[in-house]
């Protein structure tokens, strides 16, 4: 039986997530990763071979070799901004 190594519980299922990942300042949004999540806490866990493949398809993307299913464009804030107000 799987256990949540951050809070010890055993409920863990196998869902699909969205996976921001992130280097240097890229981004690279991903929908329907499969993983698994406590259903306790919500800690999300994924398979190595998952990260590969999406660290692989950012690496293609970032070098220009591939062109992405769509690209998002995003508003972006500093909080230190949204103090002042
Ligand atoms: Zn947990």
């Amino acid at each position: 039986m799987k256990t949540c190594s951050f809070c010890g519980h055993t409920e863990i299922k196998n869902t699909k997530v969205q996976y921001l990942y992130k280097h240097d300042n890229h981004f690279l949004l991903v929908n329907g990763v499969p993983c698994e999540e406590c259903e306790f806490c919500g800690e999300q866990y994924f398979a190595a071979s998952t990260l590969k493949k999406i660290e692989k398809e950012f690496i293609s993307i970032h070098n220009k070799k591939k062109q992405p299913k769509k690209k998002l464009s995003m508003p972006v804030e500093d909080f230190s901004d949204l103090e002042a107000a």
